[in-house]
Formats: structure tokens, sequence, C-alpha cells
């Protein structure tokens, strides 16, 4: 339908050339575009090499794929990739895609053999688990020798397919270069982030009072009650140093409670869960002795108040928080180790944990931080159970590099993007690198920063809050959230974990009908949800000359994208945009 709209648009005379000095490093084709403009692809034209490995950052290659000089449009630093041999190939990262949508990929190539070579193009379509469930494959195209030609191809995304790679590979021995390469979603694409964003970041805190973990350590302190009271206070010390922090730098963050941090204390003696004893908690499942085999889980509990006992319960702080806008979710009430947990321990204590927040005036968890860093050992039942409670993401997943690759959800070398969790296709695994504040930590911190935005990925950055204490641990995480806020520039959004699962998944449910009206491009977008959504951001086929929002100038875009007004649940807005062409190369 696009095709039409734009053959209208350009016999109405509207594709006019725009000469902006901006447009111009894209360096487009000399066609009309007939697909987004904001190519897809991260380093297209094989131009960053910022690990300086002599490949092109954001691409996987096969053997013999090198970067050559010749390039499509000469300039300082320019590169093609030259691939030799049958073997050879160049693959894309994944970039999100939306089931149904159109794909077209570009590029241009040459060999400087005596014959020509072809290649061939592969769509890779990746599920939300991140595996490959279909590949389709272009004809074999021919490449001419000593001459660039620009070859396309094109797919459509399957029902269930989430994310979408490109691979390259050449016919023969003989070296193919390719080039500039583009790939773009025909029509109004969603874009993944709101607000002009390209990747996010989270910030996230497990946040527990000598009740919570500390009590039932599985670390060489084993059962210490003075150690536990200790390490309580460094919880609630550390926790005002990073709400200063966070506020200092507007940045809202997740924080992971334990039941006992939104308690303000339980001084009536209240009996929780029907004060269980967890068998589990054994020495055979690395405990250092078998005390709490026999002994009741809350038995340490002073039945005080968060005044009277400051290291046991932090429900006093609930309140400053929630009013910092700051995202309060679940460590499980007890902080049971929930790989060992049985369904029925495990709802119950998720159940409480959402009676404890009601009675603190915050939400119902929909995210979990596993305790014990651990999701090894949940069965399918203990997944159902946090899905029946409403949970749309977990973290803290069990991805050990060392560790036994049989538990992981997530692997160590894609700690960049969400995947759902096996035979649970709604609940979003959401990766993490562990921050603990030392001097060294900041140099690696602010490279994952960067290399989010490289991918368009999501990630996070946690700790304890008791990690957040001593002088240099405070300078740590202020280099980082510094860096952090001032790469939102580059486009980075940095949010809550649980708000950045719930965009994703509620732009399955915003629907977008183009067509042309006269001169204008219209645009009718609806929120299908439940709930408002704001800064949804959609990128237009061409740059934008003009927007009318429901009849009214609306003035909300950059370039070709713009940003809509938050749309009430079952709301829909139209726009009416007017486009220009792409510059044609010089
Ligand atoms: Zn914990």
């Amino acid at each position: 339908m696009l095709h039409r709209i734009l053959l209208l648009l350009a016999v109405a005379g509207l594709l006019t050339v725009a000469g902006v000095a901006v447009w111009r490093q894209y360096r487009r084709p000399a066609l009309p575009s007939l697909y987004a403009h904001g190519n897809l692809l991260i380093n297209p034209g094989f131009q960053e090499d910022a690990d300086g490995d002599a490949r092109p950052d954001g691409w996987t290659s096969g053997p013999a794929a090198e970067l050559g000089d010749w390039t499509i449009t000469p300039e300082p630093g320019g590169h093609s990739l030259r691939l030799t041999g049958s073997g050879s190939y160049v693959r894309s990262a994944a970039i999100v895609v939306w089931p149904g949508k159109r794909y077209q990929l570009s590029l241009y190539a040459l060999t400087d053999a005596a014959e020509a070579n072809r290649l061939q193009v592969l769509f890779l379509w990746e599920d939300s688990r991140r595996e490959t469930i279909e590949r389709q494959a272009s004809p074999w195209l021919e490449v001419p020798a000593g001459q660039w030609r620009r070859l396309t191809s094109e797919a459509q995304a399957p029902a269930n397919a989430s994310g979408l790679s490109i691979l390259v590979r050449p016919a023969g021995d003989d070296p193919v270069y390719i080039d500039d390469l583009h790939l773009a979603e025909d029509g109004v694409r969603l874009e993944p982030f709101p607000d002009y964003a390209r990747a996010a970041l989270a910030f996230t805190v497990d946040w527990e009072t000598a009740m919570g973990g500390l009590i039932h350590s599985r670390s060489d302190d084993a059962y210490d009650p003075a150690t536990a009271e200790q390490r309580g206070l460094a919880m609630r010390e550390g926790a005002e140093n990073l709400l200063a922090l966070l506020e200092h730098y507007g940045i809202r963050a997740t924080w992971y409670a334990s039941g006992y941090s939104l308690l303000e204390g339980n001084a009536s003696g209240q009996a929780f869960a029907g004060d269980p004893t967890y068998t589990w908690a054994s020495r055979a499942n690395g405990w250092r002795n078998d005390r709490w085999v026999t002994t009741p889980w809350f038995v340490d509990d002073p039945h005080g108040t968060a005044q009277s006992y400051p290291a046991w319960y932090f429900g006093d702080v609930v309140s400053r928080l929630l009013a910092a806008g700051q995202d309060i979710q679940s460590h499980t009430f007890g902080h049971l180790y929930a790989g060992h947990a049985s369904p029925e321990e495990l709802r119950t204590d998720l159940q409480l944990w959402n009676d404890a927040a009601a009675a603190a005036g915050a939400p119902r968890a929909r995210s979990l931080a596993f305790p014990w860093g651990a999701s090894l050992g949940m069965s399918d039942a203990n997944y159902d159970a946090l899905e029946a409670l409403g949970y749309i993401a977990v973290t803290r997943t069990y991805h050990e590099p060392q560790g036994r690759s049989q538990y992981w959800i997530l692997p160590p070398d894609d700690l960049f993007h969400m995947r759902t969790v096996p035979g649970h296709p709604d609940l979003w695994a959401f990766p993490d690198h562990y921050f603990p504040g030392h001097a060294t930590d900041p140099a690696w911190a602010r490279e994952v920063v960067d290399r989010v935005l490289l991918e368009r990925g999501v990630t996070s950055l946690w700790a304890h809050t008791e990690e957040v204490l001593s002088a240099e641990q405070v300078a740590a995480w202020d280099e980082v959230l510094a860096y952090a806020a001032a790469r939102r520039d580059a486009g980075l959004w940095v949010a809550p974990l649980t708000e950045v699962v719930a965009y994703r998944k509620a732009l399955s449910r915003v629907e977008i009908n183009s067509e042309v009206k006269g001169e204008r491009l219209e645009v009718v977008v609806r929120n299908g949800n439940d709930h408002a959504l704001a800064g949804l951001t959609l990128t237009m086929p061409g740059p934008i000359q003009e927007v009318r929002l429901e009849g009214s100038p609306y003035l909300d875009y950059v370039l070709d994208q713009v940003r809509l007004p938050a749309l009430e649940p079952g709301r829909q807005v139209r726009l009416e945009a007017v486009l220009s062409a792409w510059e044609t190369s010089p």
C-alpha cells in the first residue's frame, strides 16, 4: 500500500529533494525510499570498530571476513567488508521486528575477480527466545566484476517472529565486497522504545532486611544474628545513599524488596505463611549447616518496629520511595530459594508479599529478582505460579559463565537482550550485570551502557543496597548514574525494569493503520491496552515536513520520527503527515 502512497505523492510533486546537510551523511541510494528511513542495522557501513579487532562492531563474521578499503562512497575511515571463500559469511545483530510486516534489505556489492560472482541474503527470523524459527533465502544475486551494484531482497516476518538478523554469504571462493547495507521496515514503524529512544537501561537493587536473606545466609557467616543485623543496617544506609543519587539524576530504579522491607514492624508477633519451616534449606542444598531444616524460617523476627529494630524492618522508607517514583518489586517475602520451594510454598509467599505491599501502599508485584541470584531448579509449575499472580518479568536468573549451562535462561554471552522463559511466552527474563561499586567497576559499567546503545537492546546494572555504602561505592554509583543520565541524549531510555518489559508487552496491542489521503499520509494509531501509553514513537517512510494531529499542527517530531501524546486506553489518534524524499546521492 505504501508503494502506492509514495507513487501518488511523487506524482503530486511532493517528493522534493531535501538538501539539508544532516541527511547527507546517510548516503541514501539514488532511489526514492519506499521504506522507513531509519536503518535498522547496526554499523551498516562497517565504519565502527571501537575494540580495534579489525572486525566491524555489531556484526558476527565467519572465516575470511575482513575489512576492505574499497567503499561505495570514498570517505575517511570508510570500509567495505570482503568475504573470501565459500564458507565465509557475515551476520548482523538481531533487531526487533513486528509479525506480518515486510522488511527490505539493500546492499552494494562488487568483486575484484575477473569474473562475476554471486551472493545470497538470508533472513533469519527469531522468536521471543531469540531462537531461529524460520530462514528465508534470497535467490543467488549476481555481483559484477569491478563495479558496485545495488542488490535488494525482501521478506515478511512470520506470525511469531520478534527478531531478525541478516546473513550474507558468497558463492564460490572469489572475494565479494559488500557495503552500505540498509534494512528497513515497510510503511510506518512502531519503535520498540518510547520517546525516541534506541535502547533501555534499568538500575535495580536487592533490598532486604536482617530478616531477609541476611539471617538465612548461605555464606561463610552462616547463621549469625549479629552480622545479619549489621548488614541490615548497611542495607538501610545504602538505600538512603542510593535514593539521594537517583533523585539527583532523575532516575527511577527498581527496588527488589523482601517482605520485611515492606513492614513497619511486627509488634503483634504475627505469624507469616503459617510459620513455615523450609526443609530444603539444608546443608545438602548449600547452607553451611542444617539449622533451617528444623527451625522455623521467621523465628528471629524481633517482633518490634522499624524504630526499635531498624535493621529488621524498612517499611518506614517505602512511602518515600513511592513518592520519588521508584519501582518496588518482589524479591519474595521470605527470601525463598525459588528453585527449591514447592509451587504451594512459592504461591503462599508471593501472595504474602502482595499483601504486605498493599498494606504499605505499593502496587502488587509484576517482576521478581530471584533470591540468591538463582533461577536454577525452577519447575514449570513454579513458573506457572508466577504467571498466575501476574508476573511479567524475572531477573537474577542463573547465568554464571562457569555454571551449569542446562539451567541458563539467558546465556552469559548475550546480556543485552531480554528473552522469554521457555514454555512461558508471556514471562520475560531480563539480563543483569552485577555492579558492586568497587573502584574498577565504573569503567566496565560505562562500557555496558555504550554496548546496550550500540546493540539497541536492553540490560540492567544491579547490586544490593548495602553495596552503596563506602565512599568508593557511592562515588562509583555516582559516576555510572551520571554517565547513564548523560547518555539519554544518545537515545538511552533509563527506566525501571518492570516498565521496560511492560512497555514492550503493551506494544503488541497497539494498532497502526496508514493510508494516503490526498497529498498526505494518514496514520491512525489505537491503544488496545487497558492502560494509558505515553511516548509512542513512530518512524515515517521519509523526513517529516509537517504533521497534523486531529487536524491541528503538531510539533513533536524529529527528522522522520514522531512522538504521540499519551494515549488513553481504547483511544485512537489520527495523524496526517506530509513527507519529503530522502536526499539522493550527490
Ligand atoms: Zn537477596
